[in-house]
This record gives C-alpha cells, structure tokens and sequence, in this order.
C-alpha cells in the first residue's frame, strides 16, 4: 500500500486524512442505520485513503465486517485484523480459490459457475459464501434463471454455508428514481427462494433511504471517507481528507500570453501566476483543465489552462506576495474545497477523485491512535 512512500519533505504535495473523522462517520453511519450490522468497504486502499491505517481504525471503533473487491486486497486485510469478517466483492476469481479458504475470506458468489467451484474446493467441509443476486445493475450476481435453478437445487444449497445474501443499488444516489424500491421488490422476490443468512444491500447513499432499504448488514464506503451520500441535501459526514500542494515557481504575466499546453487560456489582463505540485499523474484529472481551483487563505485560485501531467498553473493575482512563495502551500482539497467539489468541477464522482490520489503524494494520518 502507498503510505509513506514519499517522505514530507521531498513531496511535492501532502494528503492530509483524519482518522478520527472516519470513525466519527463510522458511528454516524451506524445510527442511522439503526439496527442492522453496519460494516465498512475499504476496496481501492480504503478508496485511496490507505487501508492499512484506515481499517484498524474502523475495527477499534467496533466495526467487525468488512468488504473488499480484489482477494489480494482481503489477504492484504487478514494481515491486518485477524479476526475481522471478510467478504471479496468481486467474487471467486478463477485458480484462487485456495487463496479464499487459507486467509478465511468470503467470496461474494454472483453465478452458478462461482458456485459450482466453491463447491468443488470445500468438499466435504461446507466454508462460508455470500449469494449475490443481481436486482437491475446487470454487473455481477445471479440472474433470475441461475436464481431459479440454485433454490431448486438442494444439493448445491446443502453445501454452503451462506452468509449474507445480497444485491447493489444501482441509483441509491440518484433523486426521484424508482429503481430502488424497483431493486428491493425484487430483492425480496429473490429472497423467499433463498431465506437463510442476513441480507445485505445498502451502500452509503442506501442507508440514507432508511428502513426497509437497510436489511441486515450495510455497506457503506464513500460516506465513511467523508463524501456526501445525499446528493440533494447537505452531506451529513465529516470531511476526512485534504491535499495541499506546493508551489514551485510564481511568475508575472502580461496580456496577450497563453498558458500551458494547447494554449487554451490567454491572459487579459496583467496578472500573477503560480505553478503547483500536482498533476494528472497524480489523479488531478486533466478535466479540471481551466474549471478546478484551489485556495490560499481565503483566496479562491483558478486552474489557468490544462492541467498537465505533473503540474496545474494557478492564477494568484490577488494572493499577497508574501503568501505566494515557492515551497508554499495551496490547498487543493479541503474545507473550502471539498472532494465533492472537485468532483463536481472535473464532471465525476467523489470516489474517482478520492481512488485517484497518488503515489507521490506524502500521506499524513491525524487522530486514530496515532
Ligand atoms: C463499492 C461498493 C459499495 C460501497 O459503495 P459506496 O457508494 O462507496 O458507499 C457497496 N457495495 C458494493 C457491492 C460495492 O461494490
């Protein structure tokens, strides 16, 4: 995992994450999830975040379950909780199926191929599985006929020992769509054919349709890390993570003259300009190109022309001269920009944005235990 490859002093920009923010999303989550089992999915190093500190920290604040996409990550996790629960959301990969039962992962089974070779590699013993079902995404779990043939199949059934069964809302961040409760009816359809475990559906923008939408174990991921589950309404959770770049050089320019590749902004007016420490290769999306912004103090700075691979240009005409120096910082993300934000600016969502954080960035971890 990517901590403290590059020590702070050598970066050239810092990525900021609190831990106590997590858990302090984590127990929110929690009670709005009222009474079902509220895991964590910490896939894509803790959705870029860093796993390593951010998953001990969810674990001391009580969390017990945990999701994550690849095997490799799940193995990576067993070396971090011993005793947590955890299920591998993108299934059995084929010829790693040894790797599930030695590190006592739960595969999150989506077909009766993945079925069939669980049953296969646990033999006599029964190990433990997930059933997902597929409600309308058409991306992993079973559809309807697999569905049919699994709960007419007593032997298949007898040998697994289901868990969780569960599915994944497609739009639960989407306002006035009817998909979800579209996706729950047929959730339950498929849950009298398949009664036994707890059931699992929501992710972080489900828990916030409440009730029924809950079942018995939640999932939420992006909420934890400080985005906003409700698109429509003020974010409830507590903003985790911050970036803050260094300035590298700072230039006077005059009208008439264009800006990095492309030449796609040309300056009208006399002004100042700042070359900062992050780029594309970074995960500072080249679509921020002349829309992203940063601020230093209070000063709101726009991204002047492209963004490029290892530097964004900064328009800091009306930053004092003594606040703009290189080796000073811009922040990128933080209060008075949040990931969202920037999301918003480069046309995605929050997790491309947070998934995205680099490998040359220095992480700095504050609260937890640390
Ligand atoms: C990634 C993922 C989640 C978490 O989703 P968020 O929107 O980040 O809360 C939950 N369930 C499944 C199956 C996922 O792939």
């Amino acid at each position: 995992m990517t901590d403290h490859v590059v020590p702070e002093h050598l970066a050239g920009a810092v990525v900021t994450v609190d831990l106590d923010a997590i858990v302090s999303n984590y127990k929110l989550l929690r009670e709005t999830a009222n009474a079902a089992v509220t895991g964590a999915v910490v896939k894509a190093d803790a959705y870029g975040l860093g796993m390593a500190r951010v998953a001990p920290a969810l674990a001391a604040a009580g969390c017990e379950v945990f999701f994550v996409a690849h095997v490799s990550e799940g193995i990576q996790l067993r070396k971090l909780l011993s005793n947590a629960e955890i299920h591998i959301l993108n299934g059995l990969l084929s010829g790693a199926e040894a790797a599930y039962s030695d590190h006592r992962l739960i595969p999150v089974l989506g077909s009766l191929n993945e079925i069939d070779r669980w049953n296969a590699h646990c033999g006599d013993t029964s190990l433990d599985c997930d059933i997902h079902i597929d409600t309308g995404m058409l991306r992993l779990g079973l559809p309807p006929d697999e569905l049919d043939a699994l709960a007419a199949d007593v032997n298949r059934l007898q040998s697994l020992d289901i868990q969780l069964v569960m599915s994944h809302f497609a739009s639960a961040d989407v306002e006035g769509t009817d998909q979800s409760a579209r996706q729950l009816a047929a959730f339950r359809a498929a849950r009298k054919k398949l009664p036994m475990g707890r059931t699992s559906f929501a992710n972080s923008a489900g828990i916030f349709l409440g009730g029924d939408f809950l079942g018995d174990v939640v999932r939420p991921g992006i909420a934890l890390y400080g985005c906003n589950p409700t698109p429509w309404a003020a974010n409830p959770m507590r903003p985790v993570v911050s970036l803050s770049a260094r300035i590298l050089q700072v230039r006077q320019v005059a009208p008439g003259e264009s800006v990095s590749y492309g030449a796609t902004h040309v300056v009208d007016k006399p002004g100042k300009i700042a070359t900062v420490a992050a780029g594309y290769a970074d995960g500072y999306l080249r679509s921020l190109s002349g829309a992203g912004y940063g601020f230093i103090d209070a000063v709101r700075v726009p991204i002047l022309g492209r963004v490029t691979m290892d530097m964004i240009m900064l328009d800091v005409t009306d930053v004092a001269e003594d606040k703009c120096r290189p080796g000073m910082a811009v922040e990128l993300l933080g209060a008075q920009v949040t990931v969202d934000d920037v999301a918003h600016a480069a046309g995605t969502i929050g997790h491309e944005v947070m998934t995205g954080l680099g490998a040359r960035y220095h992480r700095r971890y504050i609260g937890g235990d640390t």
